[in-house]
């Protein structure tokens, strides 16, 4: 249930216009950018109907109706079947965040989950895989986290003990999203010796293996998510992606190429928040007065536009950089994502704040915004594990 009170536009008589000309016209994106920002306009537009049945269902069902309408418009095909277009990706998850999180949150596990078959998988387990994924008619999730390894991927416990043509699976999975509504898991295991980076493969499991089990977490911005128990689980050896003990090259390279897509999709939270705050400045006030027209009012816009339109150059450099580029070039996806999600925060913040008392109540838009921020400095890379990789680069010459 949304809050619709005084100030407050809903979420159904808000106008998608979630992505902008003068952004579209940047020459980062060529012809074939703008025909699929148009298209998404649109199609938000059509399934408003649609869309806001499934939001208003239990936080996984709603995440399967989205994935279903997404895969049934060819959402996910669009950004990764034949080739990957990175900055269809941000186009797509800029556009769905500004209508809503959960739409957001349905496309970019799907992608995600989808790009190590893309890029290392087999032409069998692409043909298998592939279809029921881009469909939405099959729903994945990326497991690498664990308790004591998630800015350290490559201290990964979990054990892939050989057993014939088999792996058994034995440990744990923390905090990994569509835990609870997966039918088929990217997990990374230690099928190697030791503890270090090696030694580490990427399974595609089903959710089904006996032994599997998912256990619910609620978070602040409810979706699914949850731990995943592996109980001595048999998976096969031909469901490794990308060859034994590759696996953490290739979990990696996955998160690199896409870091700045969580960057779009902070540029998305925080462009509606830049939104819902004019249009609650902007009214005329019993007393006849605009809080826009207060000086103090304005610097504040000013300062999120400012702040919101290099975070949005930032995001399109870094994708037009990987579709050039590939891999090579994964430094300025991660300044797009630090610095797009840090600066979402402190915009939404500002667009809360510009509400008064109205932006803290539950399920009005600015307090939604407020909740559903939050986790994109943390997860994909931290704020600070961003930061030291930049530093880095800027000590050695790479960067600056
Ligand atoms: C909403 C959400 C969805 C997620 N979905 C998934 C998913 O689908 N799949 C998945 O595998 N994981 C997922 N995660 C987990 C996420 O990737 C981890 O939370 C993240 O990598 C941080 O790991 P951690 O929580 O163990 O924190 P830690 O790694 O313990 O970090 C705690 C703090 O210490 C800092 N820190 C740690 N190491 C360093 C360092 N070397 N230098 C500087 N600072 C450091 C961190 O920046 C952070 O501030 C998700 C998390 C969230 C919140």
């Amino acid at each position: 249930m949304n809050y619709t009170g005084p100030g407050l536009a809903n979420e159904a008589s808000t106008p998608h216009r979630c992505l902008d000309a003068d952004y579209l016209a940047l020459p980062f994106f060529d012809d074939r950018h703008r025909e699929v920002a148009a298209r998404l306009e649109s199609w938000l537009r059509e399934k408003d109907a649609a869309i806001e049945a499934a939001l208003a269902q239990s936080p996984k069902e709603a995440t399967r109706r989205a994935i279903g309408l997404l895969g049934e418009a060819g959402w996910f095909s669009a950004a990764v079947s034949e080739s990957i277009d990175y900055r269809i990706i941000c186009i797509v998850r800029e556009g769905l965040a500004y209508r809503h999180d959960l739409l957001d949150f349905a496309f970019s596990i799907q992608v995600l989950s989808a790009l190590p078959l893309v890029l290392w998988g087999t032409e069998d387990q692409r043909s298998q895989f592939l279809p029921g994924l881009l469909a939405g008619r099959r729903i994945a999730a990326f497991a690498l986290t664990e308790r004591e390894s998630g800015s350290d991927v490559a201290s990964v416990a979990l054990a892939a003990t050989p057993a014939g043509q088999d792996y058994r699976l034995a440990g744990e999975k923390n905090w990994i999203a569509n835990a609870d509504i997966a039918d088929h898991i990217m997990v990374l295991a230690r099928t190697g010796a030791g503890t270090g980076p090696m030694g580490l493969s990427l399974f595609f499991a089903d959710a089904s293996t006996a032994g599997l089990t998912a256990e619910a977490v609620e978070l602040i911005a409810p979706r699914p998510f949850g731990h995943l128990h592996f109980a001595d689980c048999v998976i096969p050896g031909g469901r490794i992606i990308g060859g034994n003990g590759a696996g953490l090259a290739v979990a990696l390279d996955t998160l690199e190429r896409v870091r700045m897509s969580v960057g779009a999709a902070a540029n998305g939270f925080a462009r509606r928040a830049l939104h819902e705050a004019r249009t609650h400045v902007t009214r005329v006030r019993a007393t006849g007065t605009r809080l826009a027209d207060i000086p103090v009012v304005q610097q504040k816009l000013a300062r999120m536009a400012v702040a919101l339109h290099t975070a949005r150059l930032a995001v399109a450099q870094a994708a037009w950089d990987m579709d050039r580029d590939g891999g090579s070039r994964c430094l300025t996806s991660s300044l797009a994502k630090l610095h797009a999600t840090e600066t979402a925060q402190s915009v939404v913040d500002d667009c809360v704040q510009l509400h008064g008392a109205a932006g803290v109540v539950s399920n009005s838009v600015p307090e939604r915004l407020y909740r559903q921020v939050r986790s994109l400095r943390i997860y994909e890379g931290t704020s600070e594990i961003q930061e030291a990789i930049l530093g880095e680069a800027v000590t050695y010459g790479f960067l600056g």
